[in-house]
């Protein structure tokens, strides 16, 4: 017989079965969780969030993930690249408002122009910011030499999320083709590590096809890799995608929103010292989502600093919001979310995976 959440909640090591218990839990018993998740960060991580400016670079992607807007068989946004000059002013903004911190991310390139410009943006940045702005990327699977040049450039964490951490759904979510091959994801996760980076990966919740069975192996798979930071969020479908088509067998958006608040608190309770993000796809589905994550057990969140122009044009999916606020208001309005959320903002501080440096003092 299954254990009930209130004593799983008081274990230290969680079988699957605890796990899925755990996420396929009733209103009332969430709200242990959910508290418990709210706990552990307080205790492990301390109250606190760490902003990164998130930097929507280009929506060219040369992928063609089956749930993505910005694929590259998609026509109907027009591609762009922000000028160097955009993108140092984002990073400028960034550090006069005190984040300490951007995040560039974009669709997937791998020609050396679009390498060498990312390297050479790097060291801009550096520069610029005279090593103060800790940069994360976020441009997908790249060759082991790039991942060195990038971050010898300056470029210290990356995200990659794996999406799905079962092979099987992995296939059904992309064109069967070596550009959309499980096993090479893997492997750039653990390129990244090699080559030194503060490594952050995640899934998307409520997929097509995707059980409680995958999301317990998903939470599995971050703590096998050993991971320091993660971001998860929930699958939201968009028209122009070929995932479109299963809409009406998804979960509703309401309870899509309510399983990944659980696989926020339940990963923050299974690894209480990395970096989780509350995520833009959280607040798509509640305008007070990333608040929410932050009160399970988020403590990173990423402002959107692409100008207001481009934003119409990188819709991963529907229903993205703050499509025309620019920076400024951006920030004021999360500070005062973050302040009714009962967090301090990390300001100047890099806020670093504790879990990445306790990996690495040896
Ligand atoms: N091209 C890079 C980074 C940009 S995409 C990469 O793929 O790694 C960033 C993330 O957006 C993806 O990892 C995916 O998890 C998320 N995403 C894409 N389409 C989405 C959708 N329809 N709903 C929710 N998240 C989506
Ligand atoms: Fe390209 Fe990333 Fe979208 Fe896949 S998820 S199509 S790689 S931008």
């Amino acid at each position: 017989m299954s254990l009930k959440v209130e004593d799983i909640l008081k274990k230290d090591q969680f079988s699957k079965e605890d796990l899925v218990t755990l996420l396929s839990a009733n209103k009332e018993d969430c709200q242990l969780i959910f508290e418990k998740g709210k706990n552990v960060k307080a205790e492990f991580v301390g109250r606190k969030v760490y902003f990164r400016g998130l930097i929507e670079y280009s929506n060219y992607c040369s992928k063609n993930c089956f749930y993505c807007g910005i694929r590259a068989g998609n026509s109907r946004y027009a591609r762009y690249q922000m000028p160097d000059e955009e993108v140092l002013e984002a990073a400028r903004f960034a550090l006069d408002n005190n984040f300490a911190s951007i995040v560039i991310q974009s669709g997937e390139r791998s020609d050396s122009k679009f390498v060498s410009t990312i390297e050479k943006l790097l060291k801009d940045i550096q520069q610029l910011s005279q090593g103060k702005l800790h940069v994360t990327l976020s441009l997908g699977e790249q060759s082991e030499e790039t991942y060195l040049r990038w971050f010898e450039a300056g470029a210290h964490r990356y995200l990659l999320r794996i999406e799905v951490s079962n092979p099987d759904l992995y296939k059904k979510l992309h064109p069967n083709d070596h550009h959309h091959d499980y096993n090479e994801r893997l492997n750039a996760l653990h390129l990244l590590n090699k080559t030194g980076f503060q490594v952050g990966t995640g899934v998307m919740i409520g997929l097509p096809f995707q059980t409680l069975s995958d999301l317990a192996d998903d939470l599995i798979f971050f703590r096998n890799l050993d991971i320091d930071m993660a971001g998860m969020g929930p699958y939201i479908e968009h028209e122009d995608t070929p995932l479109f088509q299963y809409r009406h067998e998804l979960l509703p958006l309401r309870e899509r929103f309510t399983l990944s608040l659980k696989m926020v608190a339940v990963l923050r309770i299974i690894m209480k010292d990395i970096n989780i993000a509350a995520t833009t796809a959280m607040q798509t589905i509640d305008p007070q989502g990333r608040e929410k994550a932050l009160l399970v057990g988020a403590n990173v969140i990423m402002p959107n600093l692409t100008p207001v122009k481009y934003r119409q044009s990188y819709l991963l999916y529907e229903n993205k919001p703050c499509l025309d606020e620019e920076a400024e208001e951006c920030k004021s309005c999360l500070e005062t979310r973050i302040f009714l959320a009962g967090d301090k903002i990390g300001y100047g501080e890099w806020g670093d995976s504790k879990h990445f440096k306790a990996r690495h003092k040896e």
